[in-house]
């Protein structure tokens, strides 16, 4: 089985209408979260859906799958304090068998190309873990006080992750539980799934995704989405026509 978990359990603090987080602002008149699982319900590969998201917000999110026609979402798992814990839990949700894969999707993240998805599909068949990159385009800087430069890395290997990223269930659960166990491991700053599974010593396989797959982050970003949602109908009806679907 391929299973699909579907994060939007976060408040949105950057967002800052501090009301509605942005996973469930209207784009184009549609609630964000609604793009992510419109592409998962679409997509042949991906079998059940597991949506993370706050009690209160679980009313509101079961009306949107009637209105819009989904019927994969069958697991909902709530939210922890950071973005790891909310993928935890939705792990926890699913009857999942070690080899079968699971999707970690966000739900602000509206613009997942149907392409991409399968190239994850295709990967995972000889990986047990692949995440979704662009090129990076600038240098980036790390500085460790946010005021003094330590280091300038060259943008010629460099990678911005995106989403989706695809791992077996089991390496993905064994990365997390590892993680948790650990009382020194556990206090360092892990946000990203692909480096829990690198830290267990399991390779993790590069997808290139789209350019425009932005992250709605800032309320800017909306303006900039709304922007190019055209751009990504046309791509999608092209792929869609390309690949009798
Ligand atoms: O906060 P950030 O923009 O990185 O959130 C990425 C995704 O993870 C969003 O879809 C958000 O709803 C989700 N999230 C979550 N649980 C958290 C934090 C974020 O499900 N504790």
């Amino acid at each position: 089985m391929n299973y699909a978990v579907v994060l939007a359990g976060g408040k949105g603090q950057r967002f800052g209408n501090g009301k509605i987080a942005k996973q469930f602002v209207e784009l184009t008149g549609v609630p964000m979260i609604v793009y992510s699982l419109r592409t998962a319900e679409k997509n042949k590969n991906i079998d059940e859906i597991c949506v993370v998201t706050a009690e209160t917000e679980e009313k509101n999110v079961k009306d949107w799958i009637k209105k819009y026609g989904i019927t994969k979402v069958k697991y909902f798992a709530r939210p922890g304090k950071e973005r790891q814990q909310s993928v935890y839990n939705g792990l926890l949700a699913l009857p999942a068998k070690a080899r079968d894969t699971v999707m970690i999707m966000t739900s602000v993240c509206p613009f997942v190309s149907q392409r991409t998805i399968n190239s994850h599909y295709e990967k995972i068949k000889e990986y047990d873990a692949t995440i979704t990159v662009v090129k990076a385009t600038d240098a980036i800087t790390f500085s460790n006080d946010g005021k003094k430069v330590n280091r300038t890395l060259q943008k010629k290997k460099l990678y911005i992750q995106q989403g989706p990223q695809v791992f077996r269930y089991g390496v993905l659960m064994l990365g997390h539980k590892m993680y948790m166990e650990d009382e020194e491991y556990s206090k360092t700053d892990v946000t990203e799934d692909s480096e829990l599974v690198l830290n267990i010593g399991v390779e993790c396989y590069m997808v290139m995704g789209d350019r425009f797959c932005i992250k709605v982050t800032y309320p800017e970003d909306l303006a900039i989405a709304e922007s190019l949602h055209p751009l990504f109908l046309e791509q999608e009806r092209k792929y869609d026509e390309q690949n009798h679907q």
